[in-house]
């Protein structure tokens, strides 16, 4: 179907989980930036649309979504400053093909590569590594369509940047973005199984420090975790030698899927087979479903100084999480500063859940754990099912308030606003 205006117009539907419809009549499909911009400015109420990966009503609205997927493609290398300008509904997995086979790379990827790049960034989506900052981080400059419908364009470092990169679709529509990219590398992965908490909780640092990106899955229960997942970046000539052991795991044998029962060859290359990072720093591969596709997800983000305590805390309830539990992730980020993101200022570890689809169950559960992770400053993620409200958040980010006077700045007739906003952010 096609608007009075001559854009695409479909029904909004579902998300990826189908645990929510959007309240949003129809999505509206620019071709153009110049017709988004029309849109725009024409709209009463708006909000932007990424590849619906989000589990809560982040991307809602009561007006009109915005979808990027068909803006006319853009992937353009500049290779003397080493960044790549992307259009705002490229997802990663495209990314991420292009840029290898012009011989770049980003510095990570989440567990899938099927999220726009714009959505990811807009919730400070992460991926895993010590040293890798979540993906918001790579952002070197944006381009925004802001509620008049104007254009604006901002760098790394300039005022206001650092508010405007993880800005939760509140602030307009970005249109394209420019990432830091790298030559590209090699990354091999690894997969063991049923390490011992103890070895592993006595020696955390060494744990996630042993790879370029380190995931621990578990379901919280008895003293061994799961499975641990290495990536680690090689020389192409240079086979991994598997080790022998890992903090009491042993290596996988063959292809390993997070969750029980679903086949390993959904999964990236693991078993040590070095490849490009495009191939092996998600989990998921772009041609599968990722993780399950019946779930739901939650994750709080804890500064690491508290990361055992934090841990600890969330084995404790192990008997009232694990039974609503296909898995959870544990894996770590470096400090940034951009305001909302969650690793803002601190080094984190990702405490994530991956639950069965039972929201009622799931929602009953959260407060419980947020209350046991309160004491460790924990910061839920954007982009998944949690609790908190804008009063508990906002002490939680030291630019909260800057956030909002630049929102009201940005859109003075609350085009962006909806109702996660109001609770979550603005208080209202
Ligand atoms: C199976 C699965 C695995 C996941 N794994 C990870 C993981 O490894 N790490 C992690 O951190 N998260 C993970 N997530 C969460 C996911 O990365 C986030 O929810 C992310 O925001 C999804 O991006 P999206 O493109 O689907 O955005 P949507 O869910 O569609 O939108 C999210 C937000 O971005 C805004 N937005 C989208 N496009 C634009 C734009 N052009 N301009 C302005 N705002 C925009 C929307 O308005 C909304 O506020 C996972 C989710 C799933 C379903």
């Amino acid at each position: 179907m096609v608007s009075e205006a001559g854009t695409e117009l479909h029904t909004a539907g579902h998300n990826w989980a189908g645990n929510l419809r959007y309240a949003a009549a129809d999505v509206l499909e620019p071709t153009t930036v110049a017709e988004l911009q029309d849109l725009v400015a024409g709209a009463r109420k708006l909000r932007a649309l990424g590849s619906r990966h989000s589990f809560n009503r982040i991307a809602d609205t009561t007006g009109t979504l915005v979808s990027l997927e068909h803006l006319e493609p853009a992937i353009e290398v500049d290779a003397a400053n080493l960044t790549v300008t992307v259009s705002g509904g490229t997802r990663y997995g495209t990314l991420a093909a292009e840029l290898q086979r012009q011989g770049y790379a980003l510095h990570n990827l989440a567990s899938l590569p099927h999220i726009s790049v714009a959505g990811a960034v807009a919730t400070a989506t992460h991926g895993s590594g010590d040293r890798n900052g979540n993906l918001a981080t790579a952002v070197a400059g944006l381009e925004l369509v802001a509620a008049d419908g104007g254009l604006l364009t901002l760098r790394r470092g300039e005022p206001d940047f650092d508010g405007m990169v993880v800005n939760l679709g509140a602030l307009g529509i970005v249109s394209s973005l420019t990432l830091d990219i790298e030559p590209t590398f090699p990354v091999s992965q690894s997969v063991f199984e049923d390490l011992k908490w103890d070895q592993v909780l006595e020696n955390f640092d060494d744990v996630t420090s042993s790879a370029y990106s380190v995931s621990l899955f578990t379901d919280w229960s008895g003293d061994r975790i799961g499975q641990a997942w290495l990536k680690s970046r090689t020389a192409p000539t240079e086979a991994i030698a598997e080790r022998a052991g890992f903090f009491g795991g042993t290596p996988a044998k063959e292809p390993r899927h997070p969750i029980a029962g679903v086949p390993g060859t959904t999964c990236t290359q693991q078993l040590g087979v070095p490849g490009p990072w495009s191939d092996r720093l998600a989990h998921f591969r772009m041609e599968f479903t990722p993780s399950k596709g019946d779930e739901l997800q939650s994750e709080y983000l804890v500064p690491r100084e508290h990361a055992v305590d934090a841990i600890q805390a969330m084995r404790r309830l192990s008997s009232v999480v694990t039974p609503l539990l296909l898995v959870s992730e544990i894996r770590t980020m470096a400090a940034d500063s951009l305001w909302l993101s969650p690793n803002y200022g601190t080094d984190s570890v990702g405490l994530h859940l991956t639950w069965r689809q039972d929201q009622p169950a799931v929602e009953a559960v959260l407060p419980v754990i947020e209350a046991e992770l309160a004491p460790f400053a924990a910061r839920p993620h954007w982009g998944k099912l949690f609790d908190g409200d804008a009063f508990r958040l906002a002490p939680l980010y030291p630019r909260f308030a800057d956030f909002k006077v630049l929102a009201d700045r940005l859109d003075p007739e609350r085009k962006f606003r909806n109702d996660f906003l109001g609770t979550k952010v603005f208080g209202s």
